[in-house]
């Protein structure tokens, strides 16, 4: 078999592991999947790479000394997965992670004795996932956020500004974004504290500073950056995907009314960079080839270099969920869909850097609030609750308007298969009080 069709059996839905918790339809991580991500255990707390299988996680650095794994380009040396962060291992380029994926995808699967057969190779390099700590899986050199979802645009303008003229005249030209904050991007599972700021009351003609009284989240997505660009050298939007290693989930933690009075004119800026919450595993771009689809039609038809043929949207299925402190059970606030989204991928990098600026390997980008049509498939509370007008009726009695201390939040993503289904796991985060 040569490469590409080897490729394409690692998406064999047929394919099972001798991991039988992989097997499981409701699983989220089948041998379809692969995710790749960094984790530590308490027998072995170095921080290192590792790809989950059903209730395990497979150490890549354990493969390759035992020689069962062998990474195409890596010079000699360390092993490259022995790394607090997934970037050297992406930097080797996309023929490495490929080539990476098969060899993992023969190994685990159920005709394949090598390491099914190996007992003692078997327990030193597949660890449970409930025995194994999760970290931020890539170093992130600059975070962007976009702002693609037509519904939620939508319905903030319709909030904000005027209900008959929601949406400016260059939402519909421009994938609009704006540069957010690396440095606090953290882990799923990470406690974020609420932000203090200038507040600007209605019947108070000067702000006051206080804690954030209407704190939100954003249900996003995000991508990482695989390969970069030179500086003054723009990527073409058909040769985009060929730039992204995989997707996140993305938790875009937002304080509303910090917002409301900072934005003018420059758009957001505490009210953004307290915290935004990703999931641990990055799902490749090649787990997701089955769930692509096409993207909403465009109208008016994009400029040349934000046009790309085929289809570019992904089918992945998110939750939102709400528990408040204590509580048995958390409450459903959201279900929607990313193939909703207006701007793609590639037409959000393409736009990002057809000034000529430069992306860097592990740059994340978030897709921007993701609202689908109807009322109950909103990526915020702000639009669950119009604003704090309508708050949210929860599963063990009590409201919400916005989010309150203890409360914690989870989103959730998955692409159902034939019989299997390839997931993120979770992104979670609970909201500390705000320092006194
Ligand atoms: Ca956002």
């Amino acid at each position: 078999m040569n490469a590409s069709s080897d490729l394409q059996a690692t998406l064999d839905a047929s394919r099972k592991s001798w991991v039988e918790s992989a097997n499981e339809p409701s699983c989220d991580f089948p041998i379809q999947n692969l995710p790749f991500g960094i984790f530590s255990d308490a027998l072995n707390t170095t921080r290192r790479a590792g790809v989950a299988i059903g209730d395990c996680i497979v150490d890549l650095a354990a493969l390759e000394s035992a020689g069962l794994l062998t990474v195409p380009s890596s010079g000699a040396g360390d092993s490259v997965f022995v790394r607090d962060a997934l970037n050297d291992f992406i930097a080797l380029g996309r023929d490495t992670w490929r080539s990476v994926r098969i060899q993992l995808s023969k190994l685990l699967s159920r005709d394949h004795a090598a390491l099914r057969d190996d007992a003692e190779l078997r327990n030193r390099a597949l660890i449970r996932q409930s025995h194994a700590a999760l970290h931020l899986p890539v170093q992130i050199p600059g975070y962007t956020d976009f702002y693609s979802s037509k519904e939620h645009a939508t319905n903030v303008g319709s909030m904000f500004r005027d209900p008959k003229n929601a949406l400016l005249p260059n939402w519909s030209e421009i994938p609009i974004g704006y540069n957010g904050r690396a440095s606090s991007v953290v882990v799923s599972g990470t406690p974020v504290r609420r932000p203090n700021g200038q507040l600007k009351l209605p019947d108070q003609e000067r702000p006051v500073y206080g804690a954030c009284r209407k704190l939100d989240i954003e249900l996003e997505t995000g991508f990482v950056i695989g390969r970069g660009n030179a500086l003054g050298d723009p990527i073409a939007c058909e040769d985009a995907e060929n730039h992204i290693f995989g997707m996140v989930l993305l938790n875009d933690w937002s304080a509303r009314d910090i917002q409301q009075w900072e934005y003018v004119p420059l758009g957001p800026f505490n009210a953004k960079t307290f915290g935004t919450t990703i999931s641990p595993w990055i799902v490749t771009l090649d787990a997701l080839e089955p769930f692509r689809v096409a993207q909403p039609v465009q109208d008016p038809q994009p400029l040349e270099y934000l046009r790309h043929g085929g289809e570019h949207a992904f089918d992945i299925s998110l939750e939102v969920l709400l528990k408040p402190q204590g509580a048995k059970e958390a409450t459903t606030i959201s279900r929607t869909n990313f193939r909703h989204m207006y701007w793609t991928m590639a037409q959000q990098l393409a736009h990002h850097t057809v000034s000529g600026c430069n992306t860097r390997v592990g740059d994340l980008m978030g897709s921007g609030t993701i609202s689908g049509p109807t009322e109950d498939s909103c990526g915020s509370l702000l639009e669950m609750t119009w604003s704090g007008k309508n708050p949210l009726q929860l599963k063990e009695g009590g409201t919400r308007a916005f989010i309150e201390d203890g409360d914690e939040l989870t989103l959730v993503g998955w692409w159902q298969g034939e019989g299997y289904r390839v997931g993120f796991v979770t992104c979670v985060g609970e909201i500390l009080p705000a320092h006194q």
